[in-house]
């Protein structure tokens, strides 16, 4: 099946070495072409908009790029896609997003001093999913893969088989460490180190459990339906609280944090809360006014352009933008007016045109300076 799909860079007709904002560009303007608001009932443009969404979500992804750039449509499954991206567990680097969420956390120092026997948190898990802009500021249900640690089934997080159980590491006493002699040029001191017989844990297992291999827990590949919430914005990290990976020794579980990819939108832009739109015109309808749908989040509306709306003047639409995550308030949609100037004229439209401008100009012999002056007059007449 893999085989006759079309190349993801020919399908939003890039160059292979393309930046990201060319990337971004060309999805936009490719998604606007074949978008199904647009071309309702067609069936062959819904396709192309998949396609181009497909090739987006990979092509801006440097992970997925990077893979696809070296396997092909191999490297990045598709067949993924439908569900929300999942099986990417552990293999794909949000170091960038995350920060200090993750690495360096478990295994340090504190922890290896501390009772090895004492119940522990399990660590955050974390994954990604890619969501279109509508989603994004609606809110939607995804289930989302993740490779997950539990507490193994077989043991119940003891680690040792059915019918035995573990015992006190005899090397360590439980404690997981061991002391050592070590000489130094300033003698002979005494330091710890993690007891090699039961690694650390404190517990020494004779017959571990096959399943997990005395470990007590084990990975595996779980859905997660998460609630990403309204008005979340691309590359924005949010958590499930103990949908991590299981605890130690009883501890509670880690969080799961989700990175949320939002793909644009072919004729919305997202500016914090709030939603722009441009609305193209034709000089008459800038001229003599116009009512007009338009697009928001919420469905057309009726739109009334004023009579001698001037070219890049911004509408502000009250509460027809993006929900704020947190709850409180809702951004507006600006809509800036773009004046279409005809490229091509017929003789007749020249000709109508030519007179007009010839009636415009005698309405022009009004005095338009002097005008404003005594405006500006009659103002500091009053500061007066
Ligand atoms: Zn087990
Ligand atoms: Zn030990």
């Amino acid at each position: 099946m893999a085989d006759n799909k079309r190349d993801y860079y020919e399908v939003l007709g890039v160059q292979k070495g393309a930046s990201d904002d060319e990337i971004k560009k060309a999805y936009r303007q490719t998604a606007k072409k074949y978008h199904p608001d647009l071309n309702p009932g067609d069936a062959e443009a819904e396709q192309k908009f998949k396609e181009a969404n497909e090739a987006y979500e990979v092509l801006s992804d440097k992970e997925k790029r990077a893979r696809y750039d070296q396997y092909g449509h191999a490297g990045v499954d598709p067949n993924f896609g439908a569900g929300g991206f999942g099986g990417e567990g552990f293999d794909f680097d949000l170091g960038d997003l995350f920060g200090s969420f993750f690495g360096g956390g478990f295994g340090g120092f504190g922890q290896r001093q501390s009772n090895p026997n004492a119940p522990r948190r399990g660590e955050d898990n974390q994954a990604r999913v890619t969501v279109s802009f509508e989603e994004a500021a609606k809110g939607c249900r995804r289930d989302v893969e993740v490779q997950k640690i539990e507490t193994c089934p077989e043991c119940g997080g003891s680690g040792a088989q059915s019918g035995t159980t573990a015992s006190t590491c005899p090397d360590c006493n439980g404690r997981g460490q061991v002391n050592v002699q070590q000489r130094t040029p300033f003698g002979v001191i005494q330091t710890s180190k993690t007891c090699s017989k039961c690694n650390g844990r404190g517990k020494f297992i004779e017959h571990p459990c096959q399943k997990c291999r005395g470990t007590g827990r084990i990975r595996h590949a779980v859905k997660v339906s998460v609630n990403i919430p309204a008005g979340i914005d691309d590359r924005q990290v949010f958590t499930v609280p103990g949908a991590g990976n299981a605890g130690i020794n009883g501890g509670p579980s880690g969080d799961l944090k989700v990175a949320v990819y939002v793909r644009p939108h072919p004729f919305f832009e997202r500016d914090g809360y709030n939603v722009w739109y441009d609305l193209k015109v034709s000089f008459t309808q800038a001229a003599l006014g116009d009512t007009i749908q338009i697009p928001t989040l919420d469905g057309d509306v009726k739109f009334d352009l004023p009579a001698g709306t001037q070219p890049g003047k911004i509408f502000s639409m009250k509460s027809k933008g993006i929900q704020s995550v947190n709850g409180r308030g809702k951004g507006d949609q600006l809509v800036r007016i773009v004046v279409e100037i005809p490229k091509s004229l017929t003789e007749h439209e020249k000709q109508l045109l030519t007179e007009l401008e010839k009636d415009l100009n005698v309405k022009r012999g009004a005095p338009v300076g002097s005008g404003k002056k005594s405006n500006l007059r009659d103002k500091f007449e009053k500061r007066k």
